[in-house]
């Protein structure tokens, strides 16, 4: 692994998710990239381990951890990374719960008709939406202020295109997709960019449930072109890029990774 090219030196980045996977991997690219990394999750020790991978690559960071579901925890870990550093450059939206999180709490992956008011609130209400919600009007008066920033916001393919089931969770990523272009337009004068990062299938926790379809080829290839799902690496680049000055001109925009699985009509 290489300390990186400084593609966001400087930079103090405020990540959540950043105990596993996507957000986990989004962490310590930011911080090998030059960026002071605030990452937030619940779980401490995962969270104290990527920071210790940041800070193994010479880089810098601090960890709260909290949960999102509890109220004022955006404004606490916002305010965490204003006190250490000052200033808030780029918010990576990321936390969120899926399959993993369905077969804990059945109903909220489930099709509409199966959903309980309470499983559309757990999603909806809950990390999903409310968390992303919370954490961009957390984090904007700070980065109104300065006329600058970068909020890259995690949905899903399943935010561009419809879904079987889990209908709580396409709900909240389609949401995801169309708040960000309505950022856009309105802090994009001030400065602030927004845009969308929408992984197809992701090999970490949150889809381990499903990912053993993978291992028969003939079903990966009806499941991707590529015939393989992602890693959370993939997706933590395209955010970096997005996060960076690399994207200076891009805002409201929409960037799907998923190694060409909404691209298709049909599987062949
Ligand atoms: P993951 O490995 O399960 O990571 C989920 C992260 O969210 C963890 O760091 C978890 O941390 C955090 N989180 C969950 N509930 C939280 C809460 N109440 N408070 C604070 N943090 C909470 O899953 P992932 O695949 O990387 O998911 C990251 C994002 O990518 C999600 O928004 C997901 O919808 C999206 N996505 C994933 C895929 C995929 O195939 N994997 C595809 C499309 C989109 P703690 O448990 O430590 O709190």
């Amino acid at each position: 692994m290489s300390n990186g090219d400084g593609r966001v030196a400087g930079k103090v980045a405020v990540v959540s998710g950043a105990s596993s996977g996507i957000g986990r991997a989004t962490f310590e690219l930011l911080g090998r990239e030059g960026a002071k990394v605030v990452g937030t999750a619940r779980r401490e020790e995962l969270l104290k381990e990527g920071l210790e991978e940041v800070e193994r690559h010479g880089g810098e960071g601090i960890v709260v951890a909290a949960d999102l579901e509890q109220s004022g925890t955006a404004e606490k870990v916002v305010q965490a990374a204003l006190d250490q550093y000052g200033w808030v450059d780029i918010l990576v939206c990321n936390a969120g719960v899926g399959w993993k999180y369905g077969e804990e709490h059945p109903g909220t992956m489930a099709a509409l008709h199966e959903v309980s008011l309470e499983n559309w609130q757990d999603v909806i209400g809950g990390v999903d939406l409310q968390g992303y919600f919370e954490l961009m009007r957390a984090v904007l008066p700070s980065m109104i202020e300065a006329e600058s920033g970068a909020i890259v916001n995690i949905s899903s393919m399943a935010g561009v295109t419809g879904l079987y089931d889990a209908h709580p969770y396409t709900a909240a990523k389609g949401a995801i997709v169309n708040l960000g272009r309505s950022l856009a337009i309105t802090y994009g004068k001030q400065g602030i960019r927004t845009n969308t990062v929408c992984p197809g299938f992701i090999d970490t926790a949150m889809i381990a449930p499903v990912i053993g379809a993978f291992d028969d080829p003939d079903t990966a290839a009806a499941l991707v072109p590529m015939k393989r799902p992602g890693k959370p690496e993939e997706i933590a680049a395209a955010v970096l890029f997005l996060a960076s000055d690399d994207a200076s001109y891009v805002n409201g925009s929409t960037l799907v990774v998923d190694g060409g699985c909404t691209s298709r009509s049909f599987a062949g």
